[in-house]
């Protein structure tokens, strides 16, 4: 089967297998891409990030959103403004996210399975798949459960992370 680079549309032939991202977030595009997307500091990722069909965010290691795609801010429900350079506590809604020392920080935050899958995928660059994640959620003061899978990858100094949201 001859597979394309989704981002460049170049062949990514089906030996040349050193040419192809096998990343758990970015698989179909190819490492050039990733190392030309990674390398501009000042790069917008939204782009990028919108030709992944999943919803996909950008934290960096201590979790503070750098980006996140159109599927992604329909699916935490905020626009744009509201989860750019905020915790991911904050953009998931996360109750624990206002209590005192805030996302990452309170006393429910180490065993919180997304903080701590971030953590894991940055200190040891290791992609992480499927983790699951369930974290209450207040929105105006109403709470939920949000059940979802976590996948995550390393690229240089930041975290990509893939939510499936689970149904249960
Ligand atoms: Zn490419």
């Amino acid at each position: 089967m001859n597979r394309v680079c989704s981002w460049c549309h170049k062949s990514l032939g089906s030996i040349d297998s050193d040419v192809h991202s096998e990343g758990v977030v970015t698989h179909g595009i190819c490492q050039d891409c990733l190392d030309d997307i990674f390398s501009k500091s000042s790069l917008d990722f939204t782009l990028f990030l919108n030709s992944i069909s999943a919803p996909v965010a950008i934290v960096d290691k201590n979790g503070v959103f750098q980006s996140a795609n159109d599927l992604a801010q329909s699916l935490l429900n905020k626009d744009r403004s509201e989860i750019i350079h905020k915790m991911s506590g904050e953009a998931f809604s996360c109750k624990n996210a206002s209590l005192p020392g805030g996302c990452g920080k309170t006393i429910h935050c180490a065993e919180c399975e997304l903080r701590n899958t971030i953590i894991e995928t940055y200190e040891h660059n290791k992609d992480q798949v499927d983790i699951p994640v369930t974290l209450i959620q207040e929105k105006e003061s109403q709470r939920e459960m949000f059940h979802f899978l976590v996948s995550t990858q390393k690229i240089n100094d930041l975290v990509l992370m893939k939510i499936d949201e689970l149904y249960l």
